[in-house]
């Protein structure tokens, strides 16, 4: 069988309770799939917020908004030093991909990795959780393999729109050539544990290697408009 190339990030799908084997068999054969469009928006604030953050720590030395709570913060690892993020994992003949936010480095000579997300803090982000406890994870695991130092905390930074009304009228919002937007941030910490990964490693593998694609998920409507609109397409 092929090597399965898998981000930590749709390893974590396999940790969410509503995950789908057959969803997730589809997306890892067929590498590219359509109606995949994901606003860029999000990405330019993350990389945002991270620029803000190193400035914050070049001027003033440890960490802002809450981040200094995970621990004595001496700084951030140059990103060109993981530009190529993966480790192989050959028990199962995987490599596990992914592209962390940020990793910062305590006095201790320990690390942190970090991932931003522009997003409230709702119940919905909160059922996405256990998907981002492995990616996180399995960042950990990566950032280990390579040699980036000992990993000793993970934490999702949540950089949320101040879009009321109060925040709107006020006169420093208005610039010449537009407005700015507030963000209030709250830093919430993940647990480290590398040994999750290995059950998902393995039923990653299982699932990878049907010879077709396995049942979906039941109660998912969207397999059948699939199929709806697949035989409408024939009849065009
Ligand atoms: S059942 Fe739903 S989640 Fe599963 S493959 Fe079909 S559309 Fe995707």
């Amino acid at each position: 069988m092929a090597e399965l190339r898998i981000s930590a990030k749709n390893l974590g799908e396999l940790a969410r309770p509503e995950f789908c084997p057959r969803c997730f068999w589809l997306k890892s054969h067929a590498r590219y799939l359509p109606f995949q469009i994901f606003p860029g928006i999000f990405s330019s604030i993350d990389a945002y917020t991270k620029r803000v953050i190193h400035a914050w720590m070049d001027r003033n030395g440890g960490a802002p908004f809450g981040l200094e709570n995970l621990g004595d913060v001496a700084g951030y690892v140059d990103p060109t030093r993981y530009s190529r993020f993966m480790m192989k994992v050959p028990e199962h003949d995987i490599l596990l991909t992914g592209a962390p936010d940020e990793i910062l480095t305590f006095r201790d000579g320990s690390i942190a990795v970090i991932d931003y997300k522009t997003a409230r803090f709702t119940p919905a982000q909160d059922r996405l959780m256990p998907m981002y406890v492995v990616q996180l994870n399995g960042y950990a695991a990566i950032a280990e393999h390579q040699g980036l130092g000992r990993v000793s905390k993970l934490a999702l930074v949540y950089a949320e729109p101040v879009t009321d009304e109060r925040t709107a009228a006020r006169p420093e919002i208005h610039t010449d050539d537009g407005f700015t937007m507030p963000f209030a941030v709250s830093v919430h910490p993940v647990g480290l544990d590398l040994g999750m990964l290995k059950p998902l490693y393995r039923r990653a593998r299982e699932i990878y290697d049907l010879p077709e694609a396995p049942e979906g998920r039941k109660g998912c409507q969207d397999c059948e408009r699939l199929d709806r609109l697949m035989l409408l397409a024939r009849k065009l």
